[in-house]
């Protein structure tokens, strides 16, 4: 299966097994949001509650918080959300399209690129092992233009984002002919700047005063919560505050799925440190939160860092994680050190001190933060691509699998009795009644038990109970596995623990912890 196919088929799954269904489908959807249906808001809520313990319940120094949505508009001004939290659109006046022009450059570098990268290949064929890929790259005169535009774009948009001067960036898409891919057409507005806040108003009269924002990010609750959480809980610097939540961002290039939605879900974590230390702990998170995913069993060449070269101007190391997606290595989280700027911004904005007193040294100072920001949906699309896959089984039929980790499987297992009759159902039924209290089940009795094992298999269902006649006299029972379809006789009163060993949350996070 090649990439795309992989990709459409993920998507497909979701709708058709009630993971993921387009917001407001009946009224043909709403673009770039979306909703999660029975299965996927299990998924999702397992994946959160493995952030959410990894983070407060593993780390004996992260607190909790839940801050609300709506913010003092201060905030905003003050974290520089009003002034800088923007893209620079462009639209095409015949297809009426909007477009982020920094993409648009950008895919015409990715063409450039792929261009160079052709000629360097053609050469490495034609000179075989006596060729300096390197050498070619200065010298070949197609290759050094190729290189030469493609660095030309970074300094134009560079130059130009940083000045406010878009007349320049627009000026670049002309230079470069670059078409609408709708219209195939160059006629473009000007560029402008775009905030991606959300805003509405607090009060039932509309006044710039009242106006509020729909925060596109959770850190900032937790930066204005710094000294609550830290004074209320009698903490000690080093110490983080973790919070999960909705945001919302005004997103104009909408796409890939729910790989970029205007309505999201962050797992954020503020790290406070000393002066001085943050590096440290910056190279503490970075490799932490690697084995955050790799602990779910994803392959390790799935994953790779991506240092930032260009640090935005509070920052002084960042790096993303990124996941080998259908469509190529992505951003899923990102990990800042963002020095002491966000806290001293709102201590100069709000006119309060956000110190930490050091009992030990006796100094007051602001601390330094290491951040960690995962997109939730983000991981969901992550965790849905590693873990589909189409197995030929026997008689040449082929089965669509999710193998998803225990922990996070929606549904952890299914009681099915063979048959609806001769007592199967009531025992069945007894079993589920005796578990539900401690696992997620599902107890179906219609279709062939084939039929019934593939759908488990399709929503990632780790165990299959399945109630035949002799489980009445002997009270035992089948348990087949998900991922190798292995099929086991166990006594009734084995299953809880089975389960607990196999699908409880305790299980990961004891792997996490000894990695
Ligand atoms: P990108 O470069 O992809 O726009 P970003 O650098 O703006 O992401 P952050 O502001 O650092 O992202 O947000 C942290 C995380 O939130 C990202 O790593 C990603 O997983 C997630 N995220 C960001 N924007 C979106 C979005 N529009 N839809 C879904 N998830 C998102």
């Amino acid at each position: 299966m090649n990439n795309e196919d992989l990709f459409k088929k993920v998507v497909s799954h979701c709708k058709e097994y009630g993971f993921v269904f387009p917001s407001s489908e009946i009224y043909d959807g709403l673009s770039a949001v979306y909703d999660y249906g029975q299965n996927g808001v299990e998924l999702r809520n397992n994946i959160r509650q493995y952030w959410w313990k990894a983070m407060t319940q593993l780390q004996s120094n992260i607190l909790g918080l839940d801050a609300a949505i709506f913010m003092h508009p201060k905030t905003w001004k003050a974290s520089g959300h009003i002034d800088g939290f923007s893209d620079p659109m462009i639209d095409n006046k015949d297809s009426k399209k909007r477009y982020r022009a920094d993409v648009l450059l950008e895919e015409h570098q990715e063409k450039l690129s792929a261009k160079a990268h052709k000629e360097v290949e053609k050469a490495r064929a034609r000179f075989g092992d006596s060729f300096d890929e390197a050498m070619y790259r200065t010298t070949n005169t197609r290759v050094v233009e190729y290189l030469n535009a493609i660095a030309h774009i970074d300094n134009t948009l560079k130059e130009g984002l940083e000045t406010g001067n878009l007349g320049m960036i627009k000026a670049l898409i002309e230079e470069l002919g670059i078409v609408c891919p709708v219209s195939g057409t160059k006629n473009w507005t000007d560029v402008r700047q775009f905030n991606l806040m959300y805003s509405t108003n607090m009060s039932a009269v509309e006044s710039g005063e009242e106006n509020l924002y729909l925060r596109p990010e959770t850190a900032q609750g937790i930066f204005v919560n710094f000294i609550n959480v830290q004074k209320s809980g009698r903490t000690k610097i080093p110490f983080g505050i973790a919070q999960t939540g909705k945001v919302f961002r005004n997103e104009i290039v909408a796409r890939q799925f729910i790989m970029r939605m205007k309505e999201f879900e962050q797992m954020e974590l503020q790290f406070f440190c000393k002066p001085g230390s943050e590096l440290e702990w910056y190279a503490y998170w970075k490799e932490q939160r690697l084995k955050w995913h790799l602990a779910l069993g994803t392959e390790k060449n799935s994953y790779r860092y991506h240092d930032h070269v260009k640090l935005a101007h509070y920052a002084n190391a960042a790096v993303d994680i990124e996941f080998n997606f259908p469509f190529g290595f992505k951003e899923v989280e990102g990990i800042h050190s963002r020095t002491d700027f966000d806290l001293s911004k709102h201590e100069e904005f709000s006119g309060k001190k956000l110190r930490y007193f050091d009992p030990e040294t006796n100094e007051s100072y602001i601390p330094y933060v290491v951040e960690t920001s995962i997109g939730l949906d983000r991981m969901f699309l992550l965790t849905l691509c590693a873990a589909y896959q189409e197995e030929a089984v026997d008689g040449g039929e082929v089965r669509t699998v999710l193998k998803l980790h225990p922990a996070l499987a929606p549904v952890k297992a299914a009681i099915l009795p063979l048959v609806k009759k001769d007592g199967l159902p009531e025992m069945a039924e007894k079993i589920y009644n005796d578990l539900r209290f401690d696992f997620k089940l599902y107890i179906e009795d219609k279709d062939s038990i084939g039929k019934r094992y593939r759908r488990m298999d399709a929503i990632g269902t780790p165990f299959c109970i399945t109630i035949d006649h002799d489980s009445i006299a002997n009270e035992d029972v089948t348990i087949r596995y998900r991922d190798t379809m292995e099929q086991r006789r166990v006594k009734v009163s084995e299953l809880r623990d089975i389960l607990f060993k196999e699908t409880g949350m305790s299980a990961l996070l004891q792997k996490l912890a000894c990695i």
